[in-house]
């Protein structure tokens, strides 16, 4: 391909020449949304970002996969291995079936993609459409050594893989000091090390949402889905891993090891991560009340706004900004993108009519012409 696009790779912390594995083809997975609420800004940015990666592979001429999972089961509050699982608490909350939320929240953040003109993936799989293969993978670890099982539950032995491996690569952690940093949380005491994250838990009598497996009947953990959905779609190794960058640590670094382990090669050539967003200065939290969700921001409803900003003007304003760099919004500088796009879009309006203008004398002269000869 004729073209020199850098990258910068998250894993490696430099900008990179972008080479694919097997040109012409380009292999992208990006984590999706854990579908248990409306979509906001923390989803937009992302799906943002990669929309922009996808469509400029494509118009470079690679033949790209781009697969965007959804979450619909194992991701625990606070990202957690204990408590409950985000889905079926609303699923309890609201009394429906859990994937009722799932298809709900599915509905209405494709409908906000849509809105934002964010193309659909190749590919949009399912955590829970795919849990055989993520037993498999469970198994593969556990017969190369690196999980162990306690009362049904299987757990990745972080402490083994770091004899060998370097856990903490992507994020630039080291694994004494997550040790030393990390308490021994109630409900933990499975684990030989509170480091250790689980690959399958064993469900509570009260935990609705349960599989069978060799192991007991439960659910898989949070950071499994996308290791076995990667492999099942773009293969053992891939191009572009995406995401958030609060993602990074730990769910980006147990993919890796987990791969690892389980395929006996690094799954991911490039890492790309965004970067957050803050409101009016602020990290955004239901706690701060400046949860605005991208309804709000469409509809302006919301006390933090002081008038409804169109879709094309958030996408607009995202992408004025680097995306690794963290991105505020305020009313002010919303203002701003919208003055900016309407700008930009009537000159665009401008260009059309006068290159219409153009084509018209043209044809003009050349009629002109016949008619003389
Ligand atoms: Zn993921």
């Amino acid at each position: 391909m004729e073209h020199n696009l850098t990258i910068y790779n998250t894993l490696t912390r430099k900008k990179e020449l972008f080479k694919p594995l097997k040109e012409p083809f380009a292999g992208m997975y990006v984590c999706g949304p854990t579908v248990y609420g409306d979509p906001h800004l923390g989803h937009a940015r992302p799906a943002i970002t990669f929309d922009l990666v996808f469509r400029y592979l494509k118009h470079l001429g690679y033949k790209v996969r781009y697969v965007r999972n959804i979450t619909d089961v194992g991701h625990l509050e606070q990202d957690l291995d204990e408590g409950e699982d985000k889905i079926a608490k609303k699923a309890m909350l609201e009394q429906v079936e859990p994937m009722e939320v799932v298809q709900y929240y599915t509905d209405r953040y494709h409908h906000f993609m849509e809105m934002l003109n964010v193309l659909q993936p190749s590919i949009e799989p399912r955590a829970s459409g795919h849990i055989i293969e993520q037993i498999e993978m469970i198994q593969k670890i556990l017969d190369a050594g690196f999980a162990y099982i306690v009362n049904g539950s299987v757990y990745f032995d972080v402490e083994k893989y770091n004899q060998t491996h370097q856990y903490g690569k992507l994020s630039g952690r080291k694994l004494e000091d997550l040790i030393s940093n990390t308490r021994q949380l109630e409900g933990q005491e499975e684990k030989r090390n509170p480091a250790d994250f689980a690959l399958w838990k064993k469900a509570q009598p009260e935990h609705i949402m349960r599989w069978p497996s060799p192991w007991s009947n439960g659910f898989p953990g949070w950071h499994l889905e996308c290791s076995a959905m990667g492999t099942r779609y773009l293969g053992e190794q891939f191009d572009i891993h995406g995401g958030g960058m609060d993602l990074l640590f730990p769910h980006h670094e147990c993919e890796i090891a987990q791969s690892r382990i389980a395929n006996g090669k690094d799954a991911v050539q490039y890492w790309l991560h965004n970067n957050m967003i803050t409101i009016n200065g602020q990290k955004m939290g239901k706690s701060l009340g400046n949860a605005v969700n991208l309804e709000q921001f469409f509809n302006g409803n919301h006390p933090l706004l002081e008038q409804a900003y169109s879709p094309m003007t958030i996408r607009f304003f995202m992408l004025q900004a680097h995306y690794r760099s963290t991105l505020d919004f305020s009313n002010e500088a919303l203002q701003a993108a919208e003055k900016g796009l309407r700008k930009l879009m009537s000159a665009w309006e401008t260009l059309k009519s006068l290159q219409l203008a153009v084509r018209r004398r043209h044809r003009a002269q050349s009629t002109g012409h016949r008619a003389q000869s």
